[in-house]
């Protein structure tokens, strides 16, 4: 006989989004479940762990885990400074920050099982398991509850049921697939975490070239540190990303941008990973399931960050939540649609009309080997110039 456990709300996926709204439903007295399949959180770091300053109106107290303040953001365009704009935000630790909202979490009553899948759905219409394939049916009992199967890293199953389930599950989101709301387009990413120090650490530098196709270069400050990586296109074939991060890398220590001897830089920690590049997605509500965060599609397609917007979702969610719960039925549950459409759409709806032309102008404008036609497209893509903003 397997485990039962039940609460008001299992939360898949303890990154910003499922961390934080852990968090404020605690705060609210709301019993939830948080699981999360890696048995430590942010190990690796998969971020270049820069956020905006205006993540902190979304907590109550101050916020832990920052490493350093930042103040602006240069673009460099093929290795030449090209402007600056005040970008005032935090680069985190970002497994400090996460540690402390699960913290936060755990210490308001709530229940964290880490090293714990999300495996199958049972919510009486019809199963889903790893991948999006049916699996054998098994028994729901409960009408009016989600019954999710869980692994712990043991191999062990059990059941959790609860009222909601909130997809807060990443890029690839297994409750996406369970609602049939995916994301269909990904930027890679590769990042690393160096033991040198840049020499300004109030600036964040951001760097476009050809052949970091559909997308950049970054050096981000921290304390002692730097989070240096790429960003570009998912590589074909024949593109190894590993290759073309060590040749960008290259290129950044002869700048003399970082307080370091030679023009060497040493290794750190490396992790990769998907950024959701498609846009908001639909459906974000689905009966019980809510998405929340890169599951969300919530990420910005230009950009590439998703830690702002992901803890934005899980504030509006935690809110409806609230009112659902007291309510009785899932009726408030739609509202989360109209809110996500409110607060991210506009901004959103440009990154990703922004990103179908770099992509379809990218490799004509960076072929006429003239330096003027590339600038121009990332004069027009990317959010430090004003021709981004224009309509
Ligand atoms: C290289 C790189 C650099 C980036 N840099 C930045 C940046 O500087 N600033 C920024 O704002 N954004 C950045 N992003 C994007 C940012 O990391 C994401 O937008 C953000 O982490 C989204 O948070 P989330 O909680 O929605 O998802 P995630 O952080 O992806 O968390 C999802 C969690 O769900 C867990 N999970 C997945 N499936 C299951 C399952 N079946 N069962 C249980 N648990 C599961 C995962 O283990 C993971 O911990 C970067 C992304 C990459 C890849």
């Amino acid at each position: 006989m397997e485990k039962i456990q039940k609460c008001d709300v299992l939360i898949i996926g303890a990154g910003p989004a499922g961390a934080s709204l852990a968090l404020y439903l605690a705060e609210e007295g709301i019993g939830a479940i948080l699981i999360d399949k890696k048995a430590e959180i942010d190990n690796p770091v998969r971020c270049a762990e820069y956020v905006p300053a205006a993540i902190s109106r979304l907590f109550d107290g101050p916020i832990s885990g920052i490493s350093c303040l930042t103040a602006t953001m240069d673009t460099y365009i093929e290795y030449e400074y090209a402007n600056t704009i005040s970008s005032p935000g935090f680069m985190l630790d970002r497994p400090a920050f996460m540690k402390s909202l699960i913290n936060n979490f755990t210490e308001n009553g709530g229940r964290f099982l880490p090293g714990t899948r999300a495996v199958s759905f049972n919510d009486g219409h019809g199963i889903c398991g790893k991948q999006g394939k049916k699996q054998k049916e098994w028994q729901n009992n409960d009408p009016g509850m989600v019954s999710t199967k869980i692994q712990g890293s043991n191999g062990e199953r059990s059941v959790v049921k609860s009222k909601i389930v909130v997809g807060a599950d990443g890029p690839n989101s297994t409750v996406g697939k369970h609602i049939e709301s995916t994301n269909s387009g990904y930027i890679s990413g590769l990042g690393e975490n160096i033991p040198i120090e840049a020499k300004d650490k109030k600036k964040t530098l951001i760097f476009f070239s050809p052949e970091i196709e559909g997308g950049y270069g970054w050096l981000f400050p921290k304390k002692d540190s730097i989070n240096l990586g790429i960003g570009c296109q998912i590589p074909g074939k024949n593109m190894d990303l590993k290759a073309l991060y060590n040749s960008f890398k290259r290129k950044v220590a002869s700048m003399g941008l970082l307080k370091s001897t030679g023009d060497l830089i040493p290794a750190g920690e490396m992790a990769a990973g998907l950024i959701p590049s498609s846009g908001m997605l639909k459906k974000t509500v689905s009966g019980s399931f809510i998405l929340a965060g890169d599951a969300a599609g919530l990420t910005n397609p230009i950009t590439g960050a998703g830690i702002y917007n992901a803890v934005f979702s899980a504030k509006i969610i935690s809110g409806i939540i609230y009112r659902t719960l007291e309510a009785g039925d899932h009726g408030p549950l739609a509202m989360i649609e109209e809110e996500y459409k409110n607060t991210f759409g506009i901004s959103l709806g440009r990154a990703v009309e922004k990103r179908k032309m770099l992509i379809s102008e990218w490799k004509s404008a960076a072929g006429f080997g003239d330096k003027k036609s590339f600038e121009k497209l990332i004069r027009q893509c990317w959010v430090s110039f004003r021709d981004y903003w224009r309509i």
